[in-house]
């Protein structure tokens, strides 16, 4: 057995509209090279132009993470000659990064599925070392004798969020993935899709035999592109680093690609032919304060999922559970507290959306972010149930209609499907007929068999004009019974 120490460096695509250094727009799955422009191709002479909505987004992800910002961040050149980076250096960020410090949680909910119950460290925090903004590169697609390159990639605004080597287990690393989605999402500063590649991560693993050991030979899996990828990759990386280390094979500094369908890593190269990157301050680009730019974004941070969830089940009630699901959207969560009422129980609202809202947006394929129907209708709908107005069955049904007529209001959804309280007079009448058509079961009744209370309540809805709230009906039989 032998310690497993990883770090993680993610690659998110910022979602801006326009590229890092030019006006080009962002894309994706457009025709090749139809989004360039000399900057964004690197033609000698063209000089780049800084995306304030770029370094904004970053500095907004930095302070959602915890992070402290340099008083100057500034840009530096990364060179190496390769066609997807034809002026032959990266324009990216070496010592003074927009993002130094902070950290990502692993919550529960993060960790796979079936990971779940072997949390081996519960509310570990791993540590940031930094996060840059940088360029993206073109995309090179291989042939047998020849590569095809598009530069629609080129110039994306990417932020390089770097981990301390704080990570123990595949399953850790999922986690810090997931869990650092939802922060992305949260913030609206990456799409931070894995499938779609803007998204991308590198894992630095190494095994040693005790803690007092100094940390063993970094070996490094580039382009992982799925979570089931990241998690499989670790997997084998551990039992082949495992194996040549029992044989006395030591492990050197190496880059090794992920084979998906062959299930193993492959060696790319070794230490010895390492890039020497060559980097120097960016002579095109000055450095930015940061101070002005955080005071912008201070007020666009959204609140930690850590508090969020501690506020919901202090203030709200609402057990570690629901407080889970609600908050690993953060849109979610939003939608809930605007849904909320003072007069409505929190632990109803959470039930309703827990258990149907997402239910029907499931099937519909949606996220709550495209849900037709707007938080302040869900609670005119809950007001109804509150009130009496409606049973619960019947607002899920008042519910499904909503959904597909969003304009309507709840109340007149509810008209329109009968369900009407009938008046206390007229309830009180129908009810009594019953009681005097039914004289066997409610002998029953009152000799104690109560679930016969269901027979006579059905009895009285059948004979209802409209369709009365069956609760309030059971109630009513209840006390005239009882
Ligand atoms: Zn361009
Ligand atoms: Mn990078």
């Amino acid at each position: 057995m032998y310690l497993v120490t990883i770090g993680l460096e993610v690659h998110a695509q910022v979602n801006t509209v326009t590229k890092m250094f030019c006006a080009c727009r962002t894309s994706f799955g457009e025709d090749p090279n139809t989004h360039t422009c000399p900057v964004c191709l690197g033609l000698p002479g063209a000089l780049p132009v800084l995306n304030r909505i770029a370094i904004e987004k970053t500095l907004l992800t930095g302070l959602a993470l915890g992070c402290r910002s340099p008083e100057f961040s500034r840009w530096d050149r990364k060179n190496y000659f390769y066609p997807d980076m034809p002026k032959n250096y990266q324009t990216t960020q070496m010592d003074f990064p927009l993002c130094l410090d902070g950290g990502v949680p692993l919550f529960d909910d993060c960790y796979p599925t079936d990971a779940r119950k072997n949390i081996r460290t519960p509310n570990k925090i791993v540590r940031l070392n930094r996060i840059h903004l940088e360029e993206d590169v073109a995309k090179s697609t291989h042939l047998a004798n020849s590569t095809l390159i598009d530069f629609n990639r080129a110039g994306t605004p990417l932020m390089e969020i770097v981990t301390e080597p704080d990570l123990e287990s595949a399953e850790e690393a999922f986690a810090y993935l997931r869990s650092l989605q939802m922060v992305l999402h949260d913030c609206n500063t990456s799409d931070a899709d894995l499938e779609k590649g803007n998204l991308r991560c590198d894992v630095n693993i190494s095994l040693r035999e005790k803690q007092s050991d100094p940390l063993g030979a970094k070996v490094e899996l580039k382009n992982l592109n799925s979570f089931s990828a990241i998690r499989r990759a670790i997997h084998f990386e551990i039992a082949r680093q495992t194996e040549e280390l029992d044989l006395g094979i030591a492990q050197i500094q190496s880059t090794r690609r992920w084979n998906d369908d062959l299930g193993e890593t492959q060696l790319m190269r070794t230490k010895e032919d390492a890039h020497d990157y060559r980097y120097f301050p960016c002579p095109d680009l000055l450095p930015i304060a940061t101070a002005p730019l955080l005071d912008t974004v201070r007020p666009r941070v959204p609140e930690p999922r850590l508090s969020r969830i501690a506020r919901y089940e202090t203030d709200f009630g609402l057990t570690p559970y629901d407080a889970a699901v609600l908050t690993a959207d953060g849109n979610l969560a939003r939608y809930f507290e605007a849904a909320s009422d003072p007069s409505i129980p929190a632990k109803k609202t959470a039930n309703f959306i827990i258990n149907n809202l997402l239910g029907i947006l499931n099937e519909a394929s949606i996220t709550i972010t495209d849900c037709p129907v707007p938080p302040e209708k869900l609670r005119d709908l809950l007001t109804l149930v509150e009130s009496g107005t409606l049973a619960q069955n019947q607002a899920k049904e008042v519910f499904a209609v909503l959904f597909a007529s969003p304009e309507k209001s709840p109340s007149a959804i509810a008209d329109q499907l009968g369900f009407k309280p009938t008046s206390a007079g007229e309830l009180d009448t129908l009810i009594d007929q019953v009681i005097k058509n039914n004289p066997t079961e409610v002998e029953a009744v009152k000799a104690g068999n109560e679930k016969l209370l269901n027979f006579l309540t059905g009895q009285v809805m059948k004979s209802a004009p409209t369709k009365p709230n069956p609760k309030q009906v059971t109630d009513l039989l209840r006390a005239k019974l009882l």
